[in-house]
C-alpha cells in the first residue's frame, strides 16, 4: 500500500532531465507550486562533476573502464561514444536497470538516472524542425498528421533558445530554420576549404558550423544563474561548473528553484500515474522510494511526464484502471507504439591535402553541419524524407595519438609530427513512424522495486534501409567532390536506439483514435495528463531532437497553466 502525501500540487512534473526541467521552469515561473519528481540520485551543480578537470593520469585506469566492470555493470552503456571512467556515474548500472529485447533485435537504450537525466551528457546539437518536417507525414502518407505546424512552435524555439543560449550561423535554408543565436564557434582551416569546394561542387547542399547549446555571448539572464561563455575544453560531459552549456542543472532548474515554486524529490520512481474513473481526472502519482523501496502517492492538479521518452511510456502502460486497462489515456491502443529513434553509424572520412603548415585543430564545442539537402527542392527516387551529416576536420596524429603504438622519447617524437589533416563525418537519417516498432510491459519479469521490466521490439523498416544506403553513396561523393583522397565509408549502421534519439510512443495528433496526444501534448483522454518529452513526436526528421522537446514542453506549459487560470482544466 502506498501512503498518501498530504499536499495537493499545482502541478507535478515527472523527470528532470531536458523536458522536465523546461516544465519545471516555465510551470514555476507562471506561479504554479511544483513538484518535481526524479528517480535518480542527487547531483549538484559544480560540486558533484567529480572528474571536471582531470587529466587521464589522474584515473585509476587512464580514463578506461576495466572489462569485468564494463561487462558486469554497464554491457549496454558502453556503446555509447560518451561513456567512459570520467562519465561512467552519468549512465545506468544495466545491471540493476534491465529491460528485454527480442534477440535479434537489438536496441541499447542509453540512460542516465539522476538529477539532470541526460540533459549532462547529451552533445549539446540543436536544430529547429521545418515547416517541411510538419508537413511530411500527410504528405507521403506515413505516419498521422502532426496536430501543430512550424509557426505554432517557431516563437517557443525563440524562447527556449534564448534561455539555453545556443550558438550558430544564418543560413536561411527552407530545411532547417534560423533561430535566436549567439554567435558561432568558427570553422577551421580544413573546413573552410572543403566548405568552398563543396558549395561550388555541390549547389543544393552547403556545409555550415554546428549549432551547439553552448553560451558565446552571455546573456543578463544567463549571468545572473550562474553562468558564463564557454571556454572550449571540450570536456563537457563530465558536467561543466562555468554552466556554459545547457543542462537542467546549469539553466532551468535554477530558475525554477529561483521562483520559490519548486519542490524537488530524488530517488522517486514514479511506477504509475493515479486516475480517478468518476472524474476521469489524473489525481496524482504513484512513487517506489529507489532507497527504501517504500510506496507514497503525491497528489496533484496537473501531471507533465518527462521521463524520457521510453520511461514516459513505461510509465502510462503501467498506469492501469477500470477505464484504462492497458495504459492509462490509451483508448487508441497507439501508447507504446511507432517508436523511432535516428538513424545512423556510417561514417565517411578522407585525407586533405594542404594546410600541413597548421599544427592543430584546437579543442572546440563543436563540428561543422551538412542540413538535409535530400528530398528538399527535388524529389530523391530512392528514398522519402532526408538526412544530415554532422563532422570535423582534424589532424590525424592528434585524432590517432591515443592508439599511435611505442614508448618513450621516439613515442613523444612521433606524435610531434603533424602529418596529414583528415576529415570525417557521420550521417544522422530520419526513420519512419511504423506501428510493428513497440515497446510493451513484460508479461513476467519486474525489476527490483517492482516495475514490470519494458520489452522493446524495434528495427529498421524498407525506407530505412534505403536512407542508410543513400548517407553512404552521398558521404562517398561528397568527399569525393571536395577533393579528399582515400576516402573510407564505414558501413558499420547501428542498432534502432544508439543514435539516443527514442520517440514517438505517445504521439500527437488530431484524431483521438490515431493518437495519445492533441496539439497541446494533452491526452485526449485525461485532459489534466501532459506528456511533452520525446514520446509526443509524430515523425522523427533527421535533426536532433532535443530542442524541439524543449519549445514542445515550454508551449505546453504555458497553455496547461493558461487552462488552469481560464478554469477550463
Ligand atoms: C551521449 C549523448 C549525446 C546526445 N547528443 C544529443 C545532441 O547532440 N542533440 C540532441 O538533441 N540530443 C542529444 N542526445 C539526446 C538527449 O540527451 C535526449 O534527447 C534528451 O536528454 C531527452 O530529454 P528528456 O527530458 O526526455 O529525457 P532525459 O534527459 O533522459 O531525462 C529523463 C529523466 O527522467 C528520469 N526518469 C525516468 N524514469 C523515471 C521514473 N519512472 N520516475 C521518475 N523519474 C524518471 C530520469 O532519471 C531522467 O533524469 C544525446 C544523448 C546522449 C546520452
Ligand atoms: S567546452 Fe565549454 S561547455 Fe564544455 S566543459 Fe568546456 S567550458 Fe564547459
Amino acid at each position: 500500500m502506498a501512503s498518501d502525501t498530504p499536499t495537493v500540487f499545482d502541478a507535478i512534473v515527472v523527470g528532470s532531465g531536458i523536458s522536465g526541467g523546461f516544465a519545471a521552469k516555465e510551470l514555476t515561473e507562471r506561479g504554479l507550486k511544483v513538484l518535481l519528481l526524479e528517480r535518480g540520485r542527487n547531483v549538484t551543480h559544480r560540486e558533484d562533476y567529480i572528474t571536471e578537470g582531470k587529466a587521464n593520469w589522474q584515473l585509476p585506469y587512464y580514463g578506461q573502464v576495466p572489462e569485468p566492470t564494463l561487462e558486469r555493470d554497464y554491457h549496454i552503456q558502453k556503446d555509447c561514444y560518451a561513456f567512459s571512467d570520467f562519465t561512467k556515474h552519468f549512465f545506468v548500472n544495466d545491471r540493476e536497470n534491465p529491460y528485454t529485447t527480442p534477440d535479434d533485435k537489438p536496441f541499447p537504450w542509453i540512460r542516465g538516472y539522476h538529477l539532470g537525466g541526460r540533459s549532462l551528457t547529451w552533445h549539446r546539437q540543436s536544430y529547429r524542425l521545418s515547416e517541411i518536417d510538419f508537413e511530411a507525414n500527410k504528405l507521403d502518407g506515413h505516419g498521422i498528421d502532426w496536430p501543430i505546424r512550424y509557426a505554432d512552435i517557431a516563437p517557443w524555439y525563440d524562447r527556449v533558445e534564448e534561455f539555453a543560449g545556443i550558438s550558430g550561423s544564418f543560413e536561411d535554408l527552407p530545411q532547417l530554420p534560423d533561430g535566436k543565436f549567439q554567435k558561432p564557434f568558427p570553422m577551421n582551416c580544413v573546413e573552410q576549404d572543403i566548405k568552398a569546394r563543396i558549395d561550388g561542387a555541390m549547389p543544393d547542399l552547403t556545409l555550415i558550423m554546428g549549432r551547439t547549446a553552448h553560451i558565446t555571448e552571455p546573456t543578463q539572464e544567463q549571468v545572473s544563474l550562474g553562468r558564463t561563455r564557454c571556454m572550449n575544453r571540450s570536456e563537457c560531459q563530465r558536467g561543466c561548473s562555468f554552466g556554459a552549456y545547457f543542462s537542467s542543472l546549469s539553466a532551468t532548474l535554477p530558475a525554477a528553484e529561483r521562483t520559490g515554486n519548486l519542490t524537488t524529490v530524488t530517488d522517486a520512481i514514479v511506477e504509475a500515474v493515479d486516475y480517478d474513473d468518476d472524474t476521469a481526472r489524473a489525481t496524482g502519482v504513484r512513487i517506489v522510494d529507489a532507497v527504501s523501496k517504500e510506496r507514497r502517492r503525491y497528489r496533484g492538479k496537473l501531471v507533465f511526464l518527462c521521463a524520457s521518452t521510453l520511461g514516459t511510456t513505461q510509465i502510462m502502460l503501467n498506469s492501469r484502471s477500470e477505464t484504462f486497462t492497458n495504459g492509462i489515456a490509451n483508448s487508441s491502443g497507439v501508447l507504446g507504439h511507432y517508436l523511432m529513434d535516428h538513424l545512423g553509424g556510417i561514417q565517411v572520412r578522407g585525407v586533405f591535402a594542404g594546410h600541413e603548415d597548421k599544427y592543430d585543430s584546437g579543442r572546440r564545442a563543436t563540428g561543422i553541419y551538412i542540413p538535409r539537402f535530400r528530398n528538399v527542392s527535388e524529389k530523391d527516387e530512392r528514398f522519402l524524407r532526408g538526412f544530415g551529416f554532422q563532422g570535423a576536420a582534424y589532424r590525424a596524429s592528434w585524432q590517432r595519438g591515443a592508439w599511435t603504438e611505442g614508448i618513450g622519447a621516439n613515442f613523444k617524437k612521433q606524435l610531434q609530427q603533424p602529418g596529414p589533416w583528415e576529415f570525417g563525418m557521420g550521417g544522422f537519417g530520419e526513420m519512419m513512424p511504423d506501428e510493428r516498432n513497440h515497446v510493451r510491459l513484460h508479461e513476467t519479469q519486474k525489476d527490483e522495486w517492482g516495475i514490470p521490466l519494458l520489452h522493446i521490439d524495434c528495427e529498421h523498416g524498407e525506407n530505412d534501409k534505403a536512407v542508410l544506403k543513400a548517407i553512404a553513396e552521398d558521404g562517398r561523393a561528397i568527399l569525393e567532390a571536395a577533393g579528399l583522397d582515400n576516402v573510407m565509408v564505414s558501413e558499420d549502421i547501428t542498432p534502432p536506439g544508439l543514435l539516443i534519439h527514442e520517440m514517438g510512443t505517445a504521439r500527437m495528433g488530431h484524431d483521438p483514435a490515431t493518437s495519445v496526444l492533441n496539439k497541446y501534448n494533452q491526452a485526449h483522454d485525461v485532459v489534466n495528463l501532459f506528456v511533452t518529452d520525446g514520446a509526443c513526436m509524430t515523425s522523427s526528421a533527421c535533426q536532433n531532437p532535443s530542442l524541439t522537446y524543449m519549445a514542445i514542453t515550454a508551449r505546453a506549459a504555458h497553455a496547461a497553466a493558461d487552462m488552469l487560470a481560464e478554469g477550463t482544466l
